[in-house]
């Protein structure tokens, strides 16, 4: 007799294209080729090691059995303190749940708001695992398009009746734009209109260069509506130790801690002291890294755009480039890939928006990026 199935929600569940395309570039590497990895974002910077000293020391004093569910309260009061520096909202500890990466902070917040059958707004081009999680949290995904704008009339040609939610990130993932303030009004204008939850993505917000940063959870409506998702993952090089946050207006924290409570219990607490540490590094760390991308970013950006059927403009923020190319963008990335053994993303991967583009994470080393942009210029489009 066959096996019984497997459940819907997994059948209908695309895999993530970036994790695929990691699988993938492991696998070239593997065979003995030498792909540069422009995929991924994973940022090649090492955890700084006075941070990973303070996961070995919390370890060996024993940090090494279950902690609190909602997470380890000094690391909760120094993201409190971070959140009144960079956004001016005084949240309380108590009110801020610490997850496994920001991505568990979005799967999270979508648990704690969302009923079967709504429907959640998702701007597009955006990150690939928004609509996923929307599904596993038993929601409607609902794309919109909005290439570089944020387009009130598309979202409110997307409403009905079963619109709950509306997930915004910024700077994007994969553009490198940052909302400006006008747009951040303009949000919490027409969540506030409908009634909608905003889910505020801002993990790339340390990676911001000059742009000015507007957050909706510091408008006085903005603040009750919006659940903030960010991780340590991309601002200090800890992708891998799976260590993100979710701020969320007063009284919600206490339902969407049974989520932790009954699936992961907590967060490592040595995990958690790494945290604490990387906050108090901020202020000498995340100049350093800002100003590392944002060399990498005008280096690439000016190679770039010398090439024909590439343009591109700088971006706000980060370490993507969403360069416009003239062609059919997935078979530009396989032909990078099997041809150039560059590694990039076609921009359909992000949403439908984002054809005619390209995803490039400047996540590697520089020798290795000089090498890909010098392919990139001899081979041309
Ligand atoms: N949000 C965006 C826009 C991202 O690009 C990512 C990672 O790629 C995340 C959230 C989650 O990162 P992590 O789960 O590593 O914190």
């Amino acid at each position: 007799m066959a096996a019984p199935a497997v459940a819907g929600r997994f059948q209908s569940l695309k895999p993530s294209a970036t994790v695929e395309m990691s699988e993938r570039v492991r696998q070239a590497r593997a065979q003995g080729r030498e792909v540069i990895a422009m995929n991924s974002g994973d940022p090649n910077l090492d955890t700084d090691p006075r941070i990973i000293e303070a996961a070995h020391r919390a370890m060996l004093s024993g940090a090494t059995h279950y902690g609190s569910s909602i997470g380890e309260r000094p690391l909760r009061e120094a993201i409190a303190r971070r959140e009144l520096q960079r956004s001016e909202v005084a949240y309380d500890p108590e009110d801020i749940i610490v997850t496994p990466g920001g991505k568990f902070a979005l799967l999270s917040a979508l648990m704690g708001i969302i009923e079967p059958g709504d429907e959640v707004l998702i701007p597009q081009p955006g990150w690939v695992s928004y609509g996923p999680c929307v599904r596993l949290a038993g929601g409607e995904a609902v794309p919109v398009r909005m290439l570089d704008t944020f387009d009130v009339d598309a979202i409110n040609a997307a409403l009905t009746p079963a619109t709950r939610a509306i997930i915004v990130n910024s700077p994007v993932n994969p553009t490198g734009r940052v909302l400006t303030p006008a747009e951040i009004e303009a949000l919490v204008a027409v969540a506030e209109k409908h009634n909608l939850w905003i889910i505020y993505d801002q993990v790339y917000t340390d990676l911001v260069y000059d742009a000015t940063v507007a957050f909706p959870q510091a408008t006085a409506s903005g603040y009750a509506r919006t659940l903030v998702v960010d991780s340590l993952s991309k601002s200090f090089g800890m992708t891998g130790w799976r260590l993100g946050f979710l701020a969320m207006p007063p009284g919600l924290a206490k339902f969407v801690v049974k989520f932790i409570q009954h699936s992961i219990y907590c967060v490592p607490p040595f995990i958690q002291a790494a945290g604490s540490r990387a906050l108090e590094l901020a202020p000498e760390l995340l100049p350093r890294y800002r100003a590392l991308f944002n060399e990498r970013v005008l280096r690439a950006t000016a190679a770039l755009n010398g090439v024909d059927g590439v343009s591109i403009t700088v971006p706000d923020a980060g370490f993507f480039l969403f360069p416009k190319v003239d062609g059919d963008e997935v078979s530009i990335a396989r032909a990078w890939l099997e041809q150039l053994n560059i590694a990039v993303l076609p921009g359909t991967a992000f949403g439908n928006a984002g054809a005619g583009h390209l995803r490039m994470s400047l996540s590697c080393p520089e020798a290795d990026l000089e090498v890909a942009l010098q392919r990139i210029a001899d081979a041309g489009i």
